[in-house]
């Protein structure tokens, strides 16, 4: 799950790290409210940024400064309700404008491969670290945390060297890299990212000026499988951005992911899943999802999984492939009945059902007239010959 920056930044910010701060808006009279108090308490300026779940903000236009009110919400006229890789933006974030002297990345991410976290930082910052691992790889210097002891102060001093950070960025950039490192820990993180880490000038009262190294963006992925740990960050889930389908497969507890074929495939456990995936695409077809209902699902799960699949309105037909163990067969072929009595629209079913009440399922299917499969490899191969008759005949019928 992904949070949204000013979430991010909250969590940043409990840590103990230079965040500046902030305000979210949804309207531009928000926005107006928001800058002005801001620039009561001190900010030259305001930056207007949009809350989507996505990168390249920045350059799609969904960041901009203000030096007034009117002007902040002029600016959030255009950033609410603009679209930025596809998301349509809801809200902003109004925060102080930073004087920005120079920009890092520095980010903290999930190793797989090397079963730790993976420090990294990059003296260009600003753009997207992708672009620079691929155009300039010597430009990112990496270093492992230990899995028990975190990262040691050697090392963030190492990466705070590799960025040319010296004196008192130096200090705050090991601060900054360590507390990364917990953050990713403390909330069961794959990723914490802060780009640009950025070396500010602010202008005190008296007139004077230093400069401080702060996180001017932070992006923060949870871990999905330890969310049930972390109630408070469940809470901070942006239903807005969710795809609709991914919101009802949390809630029925099904495993879901949507991809781009024709075949929906609803199966029982994610090993059988994948196993009918593979044989779909051996008989030529296209996958239109991965679906595991689970064990022991009942009627209205495999109802509810139907509806899923059939919302996606590139399915062309279905594909059920039950093991049942303690997954029952008559309770699937029940649920398939119903659900085939409530669905939208109509697509061929190609059932293979084995196991626990196999029997039992068979004569469900049968007086319900459902096309049955005894082996796997022949539900594939029927089922791909069945979405090849409806594809032709959407073809012809569009010619
Ligand atoms: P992203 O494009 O989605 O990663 O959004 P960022 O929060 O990283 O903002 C993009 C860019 O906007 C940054 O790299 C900065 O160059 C610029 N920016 C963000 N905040 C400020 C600010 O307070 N002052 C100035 N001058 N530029 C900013
Ligand atoms: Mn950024």
């Amino acid at each position: 799950m992904k949070l949204q920056e000013f979430h991010a930044r909250e969590l940043l910010a409990a840590a103990g790290l230079p965040v500046p701060p902030g305000r979210v808006a949804t309207t531009p009279g928000e926005v107006a409210d928001a800058a002005r108090e801001l620039l009561t308490a001190g900010a030259r300026g305001v930056v207007v940024k949009a809350q989507v779940l996505v990168g390249g903000r920045g350059k799609a236009g969904g960041v901009k400064l203000a030096a007034t009110p009117a002007e902040a919400a002029q600016v959030a006229e255009q950033i609410l309700g603009m679209t930025i890789k596809g998301i349509v933006v809801r809200k902003v974030l109004v925060a102080p404008a930073s004087d920005i002297r120079h920009e890092y990345y520095l980010g903290a991410v999930l190793d797989r491969a090397a079963q730790r976290i993976l420090v990294m930082g990059s003296a260009e910052g600003g753009v997207e670290i992708e672009q620079v691992a691929q155009e300039k790889p010597e430009a990112i210097v990496r270093v492992h945390a230990h899995p028990h002891l975190g990262l040691f102060d050697f090392q963030a001093r190492q990466v705070a060297l590799a960025l040319g950070l010296t004196g008192p960025h130096l200090a705050d950039a090991v601060a900054i890299a360590k507390g990364l490192v917990r953050v990713m820990v403390e909330r069961d993180a794959d990723l914490v990212e802060v780009n640009p880490l950025a070396i500010v000038r602010e202008i005190g009262a008296d007139g004077s000026s230093r400069e401080r190294l702060v996180c001017l963006d932070a992006k923060i992925t949870l871990d999905d499988s330890a969310l049930p740990r972390h109630p408070d960050l469940e809470a901070r889930r942006d239903l807005d951005e969710e795809d609709p389908a991914d919101a009802e497969a949390r809630r029925q507890e099904i495993n879901f992911i949507h991809l781009d074929g024709t075949i929906g495939c609803l199966v029982n456990g994610a090993g059988l899943a994948m196993t009918t995936m593979d044989l779909v695409k051996r008989a030529g077809g296209e996958p239109a999802n991965f679906l595991d209902i689970g064990g022991g699902a009942k009627a209205e799960t495999v109802a509810a999984a139907m509806r899923l699949i059939l919302a996606d309105p590139r399915v062309q037909v279905i594909l059920v492939n039950i093991f049942g163990g303690i997954t029952r067969g008559d309770e699937v072929a029940r649920g398939l009945v119903e659900a085939r009595a409530q669905q939208a629209r109509e697509v061929p079913m190609v059932v293979r059902i084995v196991g626990t009440n196999a029997e039992a399922a068979s004569r469900i299917l049968h007086e319900a007239s459902f096309q049955t499969a005894e082996s796997l490899e022949a539900a594939a191969e029927q089922a791909v010959a069945a979405a090849r008759r409806v594809g032709a005949a959407v073809d012809g019928g569009t010619r």
